[in-house]
């Protein structure tokens, strides 16, 4: 076992402050992590403020980790000493059912299913430990490779935000030819757009405002308009083969269904911490689908990253101390993030 030191809460809504955490010693098919950078999730805020329910506390949340790696198990055959690596939201699953076979490591349905970076325990018993630290030890068949052309702040956010919202867009055929709305312009949201732009598609984000528009635009949105304003429902009635919500709150899940065309999918990957009210006849009429999507697989994620590196896209993000993550969240909960809060990890 190893200290090393982290930015913890220690009960649910608590500030989070400095810590020592315990990581384990470096197994045979483990690496050790150097970890020089944390994006900040909204699923980070949720969990501290058991907003899903029941957490672990203390919590030392982080799963868009961007690292080097420092040391290599002896039976470690993909990484070594000094490789740019990167750690999403889960370091282990049972790796024989069905879905773990398929590369559908994040809907394991063995025991216990996925382990995740963070509020979960790991196959040791003991509780996990998210990217909000130094270090950290994780299996090498959960670490992925950051590509050269991408800079590893700019990377960290790609390993939750970037996989989210780059696996329901290729699930759902985002492509030439496909019309995709991309509901909430925040951390998913922006690079939702920069992605479905980058797969072909006409992309159309929907925002609260119209505050972020030029950026919107510059990412690659085609269109641009504001949930505020009734006109854009009655405008973009039917327009859509995909709308795909990253938003973090409850929305009129009714109306946003008339926005698709027949056959059209609204896809949830944002999970608000309430139930959802639906009209079930906003879903027959037109023979539509509501969908969700979680995360994505070990070797999608090396996918995107690959993909992203191609397309030069990475995330636009606020590099911040770990002293300013409590006044982080704070603009996270009011909209108010342009559009990743990464922490600069030599700062924890
Ligand atoms: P974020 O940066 O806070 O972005 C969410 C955006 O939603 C905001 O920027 C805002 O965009 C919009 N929004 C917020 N409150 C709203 C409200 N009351 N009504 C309408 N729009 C609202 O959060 P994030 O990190 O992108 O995460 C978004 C959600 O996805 C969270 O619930 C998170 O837990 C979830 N998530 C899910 C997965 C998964 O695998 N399914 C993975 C990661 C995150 P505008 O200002 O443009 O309106
Ligand atoms: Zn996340
Ligand atoms: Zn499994």
């Amino acid at each position: 076992m190893t200290s090393t030191t982290a930015y913890a809460a220690h009960a649910p809504k608590a500030p989070l402050e400095r810590t020592t955490i315990e990581r384990r010693a470096v197994g045979e098919f483990d690496v050790l992590i150097d970890i020089k950078y944390a994006g900040i999730c909204h699923s980070d805020i949720h969990q501290v403020r058991e907003g899903w329910g029941e957490a672990i506390f203390p919590m030392v949340p982080g799963h868009e980790i961007a690292g080097v790696v420092r040391e290599a198990g002896a039976g470690v055959t993909k990484f070594r000493a000094g490789d740019r690596v990167g750690v999403g939201c889960m370091v282990d699953s049972c790796r024989t059912c069905a879905n773990c076979e398929a590369g559908l490591e994040q809907y394991c349905t063995g025991s216990g299913g996925k382990v995740e970076t963070y509020n979960d325990t790991g196959k040791d018993g003991r509780p996990t430990y998210g990217g909000y630290s130094r270090t950290m030890v994780v299996d090498e068949n959960y670490v992925v490779r950051i590509p050269d052309g991408l800079s590893l702040d700019v990377a960290a956010p790609l390993l939750c935000a970037g996989i989210t919202t780059y696996s329901p867009l290729r699930h759902w055929g985002a492509g030439p030819g496909k019309k995709v709305a991309i509901v909430g312009m925040g951390g998913l949201g922006h690079l939702a757009v920069k992605i479905a732009d980058a797969l072909g598609a006409e992309v159309t984000v929907l925002s609260q405002s119209l505050r972020k528009r030029e950026d919107g635009l510059r990412m690659g949105a085609e269109h641009y308009r504001a949930t505020s304003d009734p006109k854009t429902f009655e405008e973009l009635d039917g327009t859509f083969d995909v709308v795909l919500s990253t938003v973090s709150a409850a929305l009129d899940y009714s109306a946003y269904m008339s926005l698709l065309k027949t056959d059209g999918a609204l896809v949830n990957v944002g999970l608000p911490e309430e139930p959802i009210a639906l009209d079930l006849f906003s879903v027959v009429t037109g023979r539509k689908s509501v969908a969700g999507s979680n995360i994505g697989g070990i070797a999608e994620t090396q996918e995107m990253l690959d993909f992203c590196a191609g397309h030069g896209i990475g995330a636009e993000i606020e590099l911040i101390r770990a002293d300013e993550i409590n006044e982080a969240y704070e603009r996270v909960l009011d909209s108010d993030v342009r559009y990743r809060f990464v922490i600069d990890a030599a700062t924890i």
